[in-house]
């Protein structure tokens, strides 16, 4: 019987190439596509020489079509960093809207399920805390995280929409801060950031006074949670994420504690509408996805982070071996 086809957009950045691998160990054949603005060939280059993976370097947001058939589609291409965003707000929106439309309309010309990688930004800065999928979120549409956060927003309601009203088969996760290998060096998020700068012995730089908190997933926690979704029934946006929630200062010290680095902080402006709170409320998916719960501890993720990022540096010859 022929393999399930799943087409990923986005497939070769952090999450997406985390995704092809685990749809490759489920028996499918994917097929990844990814316009590299912020997604790296090198994330996906040992996949290269799996028969039942393919690549396509395309722009989701023009119109995409593969040949044969689909079974299903993540859509996990978009900018998904602060500092993306502010350099590439017009594609962050296209790739949100047009990209969403475009890969939905493929979904649907093909019969496939397709599954939404949303977000906690649709949450905005929060005046509920934890967010619960319930909470409509605090968003200031015309700041600038807005190109992301209404680009998720729209997308959502699109998704939405192909469900209610052509009966696609949708899914939609909301995901939270999420780390692990394969992070951009330098894109800009706070772990890409402290690390490298642990482990050169710079000074991590705090945005504020660090008081903000946040929550962190490791990627193969994020992984299972999608994959039990995207296998479920349930059709509403449903969070992921590690509730296990710090204030960044916290987090900055235990970098510095996981790579044994002599770095202090120095503190930074905090950028406009930077979230001050954010805890992801998973009794939702701990109830409709068989139980799910994030696993690994921070101290073991920031570990197999920090062998990632401590090679890549070494590579580019900024590190000594
Ligand atoms: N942050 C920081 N220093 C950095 C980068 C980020 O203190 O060099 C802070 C940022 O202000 C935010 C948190 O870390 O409060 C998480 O930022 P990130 O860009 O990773 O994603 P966000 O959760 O804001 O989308």
């Amino acid at each position: 019987m022929a393999k399930p086809r799943v087409l990923i957009t986005g497939g070769a950045g952090f999450l997406g190439s985390h995704l092809c691998e685990r749809f490759l160990a489920e028996g499918y054949e994917v097929i990844a596509m990814d316009n590299l603005i912020t997604g790296d060939i090198a994330n996906i280059e040992s996949l290269f020489s799996t028969a039942d993976f393919h690549f396509e370097r395309r722009d989701v947001t023009e119109y995409i079509n593969v040949a044969g058939k689909l079974d299903a589609i993540l859509h996990f291409a978009s900018p998904a960093s602060p500092i993306d965003y502010l350099e590439l707000p017009i594609q962050t929106l296209k790739v949100g809207s047009l990209g969403t439309h475009n890969g939905l309309g493929l979904a649907r010309a093909k019969g496939a399920r397709f599954l939404l990688a949303s977000t906690s930004e649709c949450y905005g800065d929060p005046l509920i805390h934890p967010q619960p999928e319930t909470y409509w979120g605090n968003v200031n549409p015309v700041g600038p995280r807005g190109v992301y956060d209404e680009a998720k927003r729209f997308a959502e309601a699109m998704t939405m929409a192909y469900q209610r009203y052509h009966g696609l088969q949708t899914r939609i996760v909301r995901i939270f801060n999420t780390y692990g290998p394969r992070m951009r060096l330098n894109d800009g998020r706070v772990l890409p950031a402290f690390m490298p700068q642990a482990l050169r012995g710079e000074p991590l730089t705090v945005f504020g006074d660090g008081s903000q908190t946040r929550s962190f997933c490791y990627v193969d926690d994020l992984v299972e949670g999608i994959w039990r979704l995207f296998n479920s029934d349930e059709l509403l946006p449903t969070n992921i994420g590690n509730p296990n929630e710090m204030t960044i200062r916290q987090f900055a010290e235990e970098v510095i504690r996981i790579t044994g680095s002599k770095s202090d902080l120095v503190f930074k402006p905090l950028p406009e509408d930077d979230p001050k709170v954010r805890q992801p409320d998973i009794t939702k998916a701990r109830r409709v996805l068989n139980n799910w719960e994030p696993k690994v501890a921070l101290s073991d993720g920031l570990k197999n982070a920090l062998v990632s990022f401590r090679d890549r540096l070494i590579a580019a010859g900024e590190l000594d071996a």
